[in-house]
């Protein structure tokens, strides 16, 4: 079968994209890069926002007019199978049923298969098996950074998330299976690796035998080839000290923390149940950045929560103030159903506020990512090239700043760029040279 993939959401669900491709590949699919090449297509779903959801609900009705046989996979497939069977969706595989992909699209299994592989056991076995293939299975998206899945799931419940309910609770994927899959990523010749999670940082604390997010940095360190270590997301409250020794210690891993904040409000993030205060927040930020040198911290924010008065507002631009995010992504709140949020508090602040309250903070931040970048104006960085658009190379910085710079530079390639113009987006630069001996940081 020739199978196009549609892919809506963050990280995890590229992931979990790359991982059903390879089990196709691997069975004798083909995986087509062009809609009308395709005999079925599988929209991996994303449930966070109502307007990811939205747009998969209306894909399935114009590609079911046009005789495709159509698949749902992702976070909506967890929480809406009843409706994504009503709209016509010939398959259902939820999060955690994501190996029945092979079967369901060879139409050997026509039926919901969103609650299956539910038993976290069941869940374990499924990423012993994805560690056990991954080399086989898998179709990564770059054949230099891969994304390394090493915690699913969330226990923390924020009032207005889906997570926890489609992708279930936290379980940690042996550090030893891990280990493997980075070594086998250095042998094909991959030179960045992002650790993946919903939270990250709380990567071992279901299994009780010393596994943490600093200790797998110590691990996989050395292994030969890679440069460049990322993770993503962290939960500010799950940061321990000892995780920010080991990247303080180590120049080689991201300088990045994202830590979404979602509100400067107490009173808000009491509402949405986020375990920590404004206060906490500010302190571990503080801690980051006079431990790691070159720390640079990113950021989410929901603008518009049930109950967010200006003087709530007024908070959350404080705080961004004071934070000086590098990149802060800014949501509008909206209720999605299922979640404590929709049922307990009144959708109460307009459309017309929130537009408003985004409008500004938008603005607020652009004028601090804009005045930051400046200051790189002149500096010379290392990068590691990630791809090409409009005849530029681009490429991030080890504190994640985009860098475009000219010519056509391979993917993968190390080098050093002198940076001469700032906007609040990237920042421009020309080539110096090519790292060859040494390690890019
Ligand atoms: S930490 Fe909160 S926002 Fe993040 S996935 Fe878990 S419940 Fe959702």
């Amino acid at each position: 079968m020739r199978v196009f993939f549609k892919t809506y959401g963050c990280q995890m669900n590229i992931r979990d994209s790359e991982i059903m491709k390879g089990l196709l590949v691997r069975t004798g699919h083909e995986i087509v890069g062009e809609l009308p090449k395709a005999d079925v297509v599988v929209i991996n779903t994303c449930a966070v926002r109502a307007k990811s959801e939205n747009k998969a609900y209306s894909l399935i009705g114009r590609l079911k007019k046009r005789g495709f046989r159509v698949g749902v996979t992702g976070c909506v497939a967890e929480i809406a199978s009843r409706s994504l069977k009503n709209l016509g969706a010939d398959f259902v595989i939820g999060t955690r049923a994501l190996t029945s992909i092979v079967d369901a699209v060879e139409g050997k299994i026509d039926l919901d298969l969103s609650d299956r592989l539910s038993e976290i056991e069941k869940i374990v076995d499924m990423f012993d098996n994805t560690s056990r293939m991954s080399q086989l299975v898998t179709v990564r998206t770059s054949k230099h950074h891969a994304w390394v899945n090493i915690i699913s799931g969330c226990n923390k419940f924020c009032t207005y998330c889906i997570v926890p309910y489609t992708r279930g609770r936290e379980v940690s994927r042996p550090m030893k299976n891990v280990i493997k899959e980075v070594k086998a990523l250095s042998k094909s010749g991959y030179n960045q690796i992002t650790f993946l999670g919903q939270n990250v940082d709380s990567y071992g604390k279901d299994m009780n035998d010393g596994t943490t997010l600093a200790e797998l940095f110590r691990q996989v360190y050395d292994v030969e080839n890679i440069k460049r270590f990322w993770f993503l997301t962290s939960y500010p409250s799950d940061i321990t000290d000892e995780l920010i020794e080991v990247v303080a210690e180590r120049p080689r891993i991201s300088r990045n923390f994202h830590l979404p904040a979602q509100s400067g409000s107490n009173t808000i993030l009491k509402r949405m149940n986020r375990q920590y205060t404004r206060e906490e927040y500010l302190e571990l930020i503080q801690k980051i950045r006079s431990k790691v040198d070159g720390a640079s911290i990113g950021g989410d924010i929901i603008v518009g929560f049930p109950g967010e008065t200006d003087e709530d507002f007024e908070e959350t631009l404080s705080l961004v103030k004071e934070v000086k995010y590098v990149r802060l992504n800014i949501a509008p709140y909206s209720p999605r159903r299922g979640t404590v949020a929709s049922k307990l508090y009144n959708d109460d602040v307009s459309k017309a506020v929130k537009k408003k309250r985004m409008a500004v903070l938008s603005k607020i931040q652009h004028a601090i990512q804009l005045e930051m970048n400046e200051s790189f104006v002149g500096k010379t960085v290392d990068i590691i090239v990630e791809g090409k658009t409009g005849g530029k190379s681009f490429g991030r910085t080890i504190d994640n700043r985009m860098i475009f710079l000219e010519g056509d530079i391979p993917e993968g390639e190390c080098v050093k760029v002198k940076l001469n113009h700032a906007t609040a987006g990237p920042i421009y630069g020309e080539l110096v040279r090519k790292v060859v001996s040494e390690v890019a940081q």
